[in-house]
């Protein structure tokens, strides 16, 4: 929210939050007659299927690109996503071990719960968990960097070929532009 969009809803509020209360107070329809927009998909439009299930960094710098490029790729409601500290060096790192546990509950889950049937780690170039857990020289030069992440996603590749051998796994590494590099 820019600070021109924070004022304006400021004062917006300050105008008509007593109306709105007001009005929703004494107005407020029945369960039943609220329209759910056609956009948000139900259990029963999609079978409560989610057939992926994206691994992603936190970094507040690509929330919108990584988004954009799910929905853009697999349409919208496809996917579970769990946030971790550079995605899928924060499933799998020697400096915090318990993350591990936190990503195979989660991927257990999203299987048993929406039948997810591939994990999608999609990692970042100048990421700050790498350069943290792995050393600022890990990733000084492009191709180091490169080298960085492929080790990783082997690592993680192979965890889950040994707790989860039926599920697909993908690997992918985005830009700060917003483009994605598919890394084995
Ligand atoms: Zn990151």
């Amino acid at each position: 929210m820019t600070w021109n969009n924070m004022a304006l809803f400021f004062i917006l509020g300050l105008s008509f939050h007593p109306i709105v209360h007001a009005d929703t107070a004494h107005n407020e329809p029945p369960a039943e007659s609220i329209q759910v927009p056609s956009s948000v998909s139900t259990p029963e439009e999609y079978g409560h299927i989610a057939p992926y299930l994206l691994i992603t960094c936190m970094d507040f710098r690509l929330r919108d690109e990584v988004q954009k490029f799910m929905e853009l790729r697999f349409g919208p409601d496809q996917y579970d996503e769990l946030i971790l500290p550079g995605a899928s060096l924060g499933a799998l790192n020697a400096q915090f071990p318990h993350w591990r546990q936190t990503f195979e509950d989660v991927v257990k889950l999203s299987v048993e719960l929406h039948h997810s049937t591939r994990v999608i780690f999609l990692d970042h170039r100048n990421c700050g968990a790498y350069k943290k857990l792995k050393g600022e020289a890990c990733c000084d030069e492009r191709a180091k960097e490169t080298q960085a992440h492929a080790e990783q996603f082997q690592a993680v590749r192979a965890l889950l070929q040994d707790k989860f051998p039926t599920l697909q796994v993908e690997t992918l590494i985005m830009g700060l532009d917003g483009q994605v590099e598919t890394v084995d």
